[in-house]
């Protein structure tokens, strides 16, 4: 019997599912069970072409509708997404294996933030009049044309949505490759979108391995690309996309620094640990990896942490008690269980976790390691698991130093009481997306990107508008034009 998660075809392309079984199968693997629930194709050629023809087609119809008329049809499509959230969470669990109690609350409904806020924006994206005497100027904010969105594995409704709605909320159209390793939620955005009122061709999914990206992004007819990705990636899709001027958003990795003074409210650091680590079993690009603890606090700060962190409740990712699921594969599983090796080998002192857990799934078990000092490698690559590295500090300028001394720069977290010290910190650090006594909360109305190798542009807020739309201006003159001859 098919799966419940098998979709009907493997593309979404002008209105419509679309399948070409010429190309090369994608299965796609329950990391629970280990089992295949569905099958895919890579997009072919003429799939990749039928996308952006149909993008380059939608484009004009849509770009044409007032924002108006563009933002109900996102904000019906958020409406959707609502109603069906619990089908769309189980979802978003067969394809990335995270737990029922956090795609409930994180995925289908981010999503829906992301069309409804979008969708209200729309109707105002106007621009200036600026008085010249008596000539003027006047600007038009203006779509781009056809987009392409990129995404990674850990969130596919909500990249789908995030990288979507801003760019349909300004009148482009969007071709939209999600990770080969998730390739199915994607599609259920593109078929609400649809449903909601968008003309065809407006969001298309194509399936595929980074070919097809790479496909997409040199493609004449693509004026901007917005990937999620790794840095790696990143630079390269960057480059490929500098070659005809294409604009882009590069939302990338990171090695984000949470830094706990000793005068903080220690379970309320723990806890922000704990969000900025084991959420989404760790798989979350701006996780504050390094915690630095002021030396004072810092043995009642491992032993609460420990014992929070015994508190995880590992288990079938479709019980809603379950607060802990496995990794998205068991490449990354092993990628992860290879860093946990180099952090004992090198010398780190595991306080918990550190294994395999001993159960079906590609489960790492929530690690910590203490006395981690700034030249291990689990102090300096992303891991993208749930491993963290405790490092000790004394003071506010060695560990503000000590905090920058990466190549990211995406996301920083500060835990003290002293308000003064937490905004001066983080004025000092090189982040993008900063918290002050909190950690990893990501609003729609919210500006969210990095600095350094974690990326260029900002996704959500009024600033993503920015990133998908170009301006006009038009000098308009009144009088007469003076020439020198
Ligand atoms: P990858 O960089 O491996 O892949 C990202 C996407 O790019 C995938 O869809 C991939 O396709 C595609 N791709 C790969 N090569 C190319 C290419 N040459 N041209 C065009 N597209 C290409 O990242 P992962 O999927 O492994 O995701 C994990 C990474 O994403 C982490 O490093 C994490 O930090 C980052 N991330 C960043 C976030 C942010 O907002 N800053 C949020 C979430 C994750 P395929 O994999 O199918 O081959």
């Amino acid at each position: 019997m098919t799966h419940p998660a098998q979709p009907i075809a493997s593309h979404f392309i002008n209105g419509e599912y679309v399948e070409d079984a010429a190309g090369t199968p994608i299965p796609v693997i329950y990391a629970y069970t280990g089992e295949q629930i569905a099958t895919v194709h890579a997009a072919t050629p003429a799939i990749v072409d039928a996308a952006l023809a149909s993008a380059e087609a939608g484009q004009k119809i849509w770009a044409k509708m007032s924002g108006t008329e563009r933002g109900r049809v996102l904000r019906r499509a958020a409406d959707i997404l609502r109603e069906r959230n619990h089908d769309l969470s189980v979802l978003e669990t067969y394809d990335t294996g995270k737990p029922l109690q956090e795609t409930l609350v994180a995925d289908a409904t981010s999503g829906a933030d992301a069309l409804e806020y979008f969708g209200g924006l729309a109707g105002s994206l106007t621009g200036e009049h600026i008085p010249m005497g008596e000539d003027w100027v006047y600007t038009v904010r203006e779509a781009l044309g056809v987009c392409v969105g990129i995404g990674a594995w850990n969130y596919p409704t909500q990249i789908a949505c995030w990288k979507g709605a801003p760019a349909l909320a300004c009148g482009n159209s969007m071709v939209f490759k999600p990770s080969e390793t998730t390739p199915l939620c994607a599609l259920k955005v593109a078929e609400i979108l649809h449903e909601a009122g968008l003309p065809a061709g407006v969001y298309n999914v194509i399936q595929g391995m980074g070919e097809v990206g790479g496909a997409l992004v040199t493609d004449p007819r693509v004026a901007k690309v917005s990937l999620t990705g790794s840095v790696p990636t990143g630079r390269k899709v960057y480059a490929a996309a500098a070659a005809d001027m294409k604009h882009v958003t590069m939302e990338l990795g990171g090695k984000s620094p949470m830094i706990v003074f000793d005068d903080a409210d220690i379970d309320n650091a723990v806890g922000g640990a704990i969000n900025g680590n084991f959420y989404s079993s760790g798989q979350v690009c701006s996780n504050g990896t390094r915690v630095f603890v002021q030396k004072g606090i810092k043995e009642k700060f491992l032993a609460r942490l420990a014992e929070r962190t015994g508190n995880a409740v590992l288990g079938d990712p479709m019980d809603e008690a379950t607060s802990f699921g496995p990794m998205v594969t068991e490449n990354q599983m092993n990628i992860v269980l290879g860093y946990v090796e180099k952090g004992k080998a090198e010398g780190a002192r595991l306080i918990c976790g550190g294994k395999r857990a001993d159960r079906d799934g590609f489960f790492v078990e929530p690690t910590v390691f203490a006395d981690v000092t700034d030249d291990m490698t689990i102090a300096r690559e992303e891991i993208f698991g749930p491993v963290m590295s405790v490092l000790d500090f004394d003071t506010e300028e060695e560990v503000v130093a000590r905090a920058n001394d990466t190549e990211f720069g995406l996301s920083a977290g500060v835990f003290t009481k002293d308000f003064t010290r937490a905004h001066r910190v983080i004025g000092n650090l090189e982040a993008g997306s900063c918290f002050i006594n909190s950690y990893n909360d990501a609003p729609v109305e919210a500006p969210f990107g990095g600095v350094k190798a974690s990326g260029v542009g900002r996704e959500n807020s009024k600033e993503a508008i920015k990133h998908f739309s170009q301006v006009k201006s038009v000098y308009v003159r009144m009088g007469d034009v003076e020439a020198a001859f």
